[in-house]
């Protein structure tokens, strides 16, 4: 993988070029793909976002959001673009297989892959070009950085800033997170002075459910919830009947996991969904517990040191039987400091 700096003098030229990011992708995902998208077609690029699914609706006001493709739902239009793309802009993701069906369409990819991202342990050899730093509190972070580093400061107009603070906002769960450095507050004084009206986002994002969402929010606190003291671990484990009853669409599960964290002295909450297909693990710890290390162990996931999700196909109790026994094995690394 070539730094990508040697990619900015290439930007001069108009090419056709396909954006996309991990399958139901989440504020950073699409904030920085749209917000990559809002600046490259200023520079006179014919660009298509591509999503590898659907995505959470409190996210479809971003600025370019009705123009996405839905690989799932429009296969056909989706292959078009990508088999006539130069390049594609691969965001927020490390390995293809979080590209879900758009995998194998990538790897066999003849034109230009390029790599943006802030997860562990990175395919490097999957791409011509790219950066991937763990130290970076979003993509929408390093997408500003892209720009401002190619020298197109002055192309981040309102619909870039929204895209990027929206996603940088998301990731970093309202600034709170570790990885929200002197940087990332640069970036965001920066954007305020460009104009952006940041409290009109946080509406956006968060004020816009339905009273269904909090009924089962509701539901899953009171019922579905066990909390481990000993392992100072709380799980919750979502039975898909659930889902059907309280109507629960893709995002609304969104930030559940974490809420066992606000309860004095857990140090890991753990999450799994039956999604009918898959069980979808999410996992977040607070100080040196490591997540990432924890769900490529026992889930076949991954992520960051501090919040991780995986998939596994047996059966939901199944699952939850994995998730005691694996808390046991690391009961030493999860006792209270
Ligand atoms: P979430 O729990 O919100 O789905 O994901 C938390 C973090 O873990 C995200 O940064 C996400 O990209 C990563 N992640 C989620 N699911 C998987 C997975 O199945 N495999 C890998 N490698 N990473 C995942
Ligand atoms: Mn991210």
């Amino acid at each position: 993988m070539k730094p990508i700096s040697e990619l900015f003098p290439l930007l001069e030229d108009p090419r056709k070029i396909v954006v996309t990011f991990h399958q139901k992708p989440d504020g950073d995902a699409m904030g920085s793909g749209l917000g990559l998208y809002q600046f490259l077609i200023q520079l006179g690029h014919e660009v298509t976002v591509i999503s590898p699914t659907n995505w959470p609706s409190f996210i479809s006001w971003m600025p370019g959001c009705k123009k996405v493709v839905d690989f799932e739902m429009n296969k056909d239009k989706a292959l078009g673009f990508i088999n006539n793309a130069d390049w594609i802009f691969c965001l927020d993701f490390n390995t293809l297989s979080r590209t879900k069906n758009m995998e194998k369409v990538l790897e066999e990819f003849k034109g230009t892959r390029i790599l943006i991202d802030h997860h562990q342990q990175p395919q490097e050899e999957m791409f011509h070009y790219g950066i991937s730093d763990t130290s970076k509190s979003s993509t929408s972070e390093m997408v500003y950085d892209f720009i401002v580093q190619s020298g197109h400061t002055g192309l981040i107009n309102l619909h870039v800033s929204e895209c990027l603070y929206a996603g940088t906002m998301t990731d970093t769960g309202s600034f709170r997170f570790n990885s929200t450095t002197a940087s990332v507050h640069r970036m965001i004084a920066d954007l305020k002075d460009r104009g952006l009206q940041h409290s009109i986002i946080h509406e956006n994002l968060f004020d816009n459910f339905q009273e269904s969402r909090f009924r089962f929010f509701g539901n899953v606190l009171l019922n579905r919830m066990e909390v481990f003291y000993e392992y100072n671990t709380a799980l919750i484990a979502i039975p898909q009947a659930d889902l059907i009853k309280y109507n629960v669409k893709t995002g609304d599960t969104e930030g559940l996991v974490n809420f066992p964290l606000s309860i004095k002295g857990i140090k890991l909450a753990i999450i799994i969904i039956d999604r009918g297909d898959e069980r979808k693990s999410s996992f977040r710890s607070k100080g040196d517990f490591d997540v990432n290390t924890f769900a490529r162990k026992y889930f076949n996931g991954g992520g960051h040191f501090n919040a991780a999700g995986g998939r596994n196909l047996e059966p939901l109790d199944e699952v939850v039987k994995k998730v005691k026994q694996a808390i046991k094995e690391n009961k030493e690394l999860l006792k209270s400091q």
